[in-house]
């Protein structure tokens, strides 16, 4: 048999960065949402057949043994040594790549590398496809695997988009698949939209993907405003968001869902943050996940923006959105901020923590406009560097002006150049 790479979810929640990941279908089959690039650059949706899918996790499988060279399967007998890893990594790279028996890439159609090149020149679209994989090679997959290893390896994504489309019995195929190939896996994840949970699978079917194996389905809701729902394309709506979260906890599956400040520009600001927080009352997901908005080029927001019918919340706007979430969600829930997208840090159980968090907005509130935007900029460039792992060559030329003896002088700043900076940050973190 050929080796070949397997297919990888490049678009995963935060908290699926070192999950093993396959593809059970191919990008968005809604892909209407105003504020989306991920799809939007010219991948189109396909559902994947079984036989697809189980060659990939054989094909992992198979990676996954050879990355222990020839001292056998040491990550299965609990030995991990990340030098040795990487080593062996890289030759296995090196001897695949110069192998006939391998095919060099996974072939996935409609790759937005190609359909869509009219845009490569775009310095945020090129940043994109840095990490936006639709066709991955023998490197990638590897490096996945690694990662994953690292990671723990307990965990599995099973991607794109919206994975609840798939029956339990397929959904059931795929996990046994896995766990026969990856015995160490524990917890099985996936993205979902909430009007499928909600008018689509019936109790029972959300029931037999628990039964299935699944432990946690991740909800891009967004918002709980009907208005900012409709205005952004969102296709569901707050009664779908607060079914489909009640559903699903109901059937015994972790309930994770993402909600996005700044969506409603500043008109909808206020409707936003109170109909949001309204919606997680009632629909009392485990996880709250902040995912502050990044207008993305050559989205159909950003042409809003351009056009001036959506006009973008400032800093302070998004953060008192925040706050007012925070004081008004009256259900057990736990708050996270793990985006490098969001500005503070606010993460805490409610009720418990709520005065805590809301005190580290205020810490932000009451500062001046000046030292505002200091802060802005040092809790970008952090959360850049915690991504990312440093700074790519663009922000770094415009940061050594203000070095002096390997530091960095914020204050020695122009209020321009502190601006242009947190704007680039900014059009460089993953929506
Ligand atoms: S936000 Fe989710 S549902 Fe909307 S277009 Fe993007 S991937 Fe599809």
């Amino acid at each position: 048999m050929t080796l070949k790479p397997f297919e990888i979810c490049s678009i995963r929640p935060p908290t699926e960065n070192q999950s093993l990941t396959f593809r059970l279908t191919r990008n968005c089959y809604w892909n209407k949402c105003t504020f989306c690039p991920v799809y939007k650059l010219g991948a189109r949706f396909s559902r994947r057949s079984i036989d697809d899918i189980k060659a990939d996790i054989e094909a992992a499988r198979r990676l996954n043994i050879m990355l222990d060279g020839s001292s056998g399967n040491t990550f299965h007998k609990g030995r991990q040594d990340p030098a040795t890893l990487y080593q062996n990594a890289r030759k296995l790279v090196q001897q695949l790549q110069a192998s006939s028996e391998m095919a060099t890439e996974t072939g996935a159609p409609d790759s937005p590398a190609t359909v869509n090149s009219q845009w490569a020149d775009d310095p945020q679209v090129g940043w994109f496809m840095q990490w936006f994989k639709d066709n991955t090679g023998i490197a990638d997959s590897i490096d996945h695997l690694v990662n994953w290893r690292l990671g723990g390896g307990r965990n599995c994504f099973l991607g794109d988009a919206d994975s609840l489309i798939l029956t339990p019995d397929f959904l059931k195929e795929v996990i046994d698949a896995v766990r026969c190939g990856f015995p160490s896996i524990h917890r099985f994840t996936v993205y979902g939209r909430t009007v499928t949970a909600a008018r689509i699978r019936s109790l029972a079917e959300m029931r037999a993907f628990r039964q299935a194996g699944l432990n946690r389905v991740h909800y891009g809701v967004e918002s709980g405003s009907d208005t900012v729902l409709k205005n952004v394309r969102k296709g569901e709506s707050k009664d779908d968001h607060i079914t489909g979260c009640l559903k699903t906890k109901e059937a015994g599956l972790s309930c994770s869902i993402y909600v996005m400040p700044g969506l409603g520009g500043q008109q909808f600001s206020k409707e936003h943050a109170e109909e949001t927080a309204d919606m997680i009352t009632r629909a009392a997901p485990d996880f709250v996940r902040l995912r502050t908005l990044q207008v993305f080029a050559h989205s159909p927001l950003a042409g809003q923006l351009k056009s001036g019918t959506f006009q973008e919340a400032s800093e302070e706007q998004v953060v008192l959105e925040i706050r007012r979430m925070v004081e008004k969600i009256d259900a057990p829930t736990q708050i996270m901020s793990d985006s490098a997208t969001n500005l503070l840090q606010v993460n805490g159980r409610l009720p418990e923590d709520r005065l805590a968090m809301l005190n580290i907005i205020d810490a932000y509130l009451v500062l001046a406009r000046m030292p505002k935007k200091i802060f802005s900029l040092q809790a970008r460039l952090e959360a850049f560097q915690g991504q990312y792992g440093g700074f790519s060559e663009d922000i770094y030329t415009k940061l050594i002006p203000f070095v002096t003896n390997g530091e960095l002088d914020i204050e020695a700043m122009p209020e321009p150049k502190i601006d242009e900076l947190i704007l680039l940050i900014r059009s460089k973190l993953m929506p």
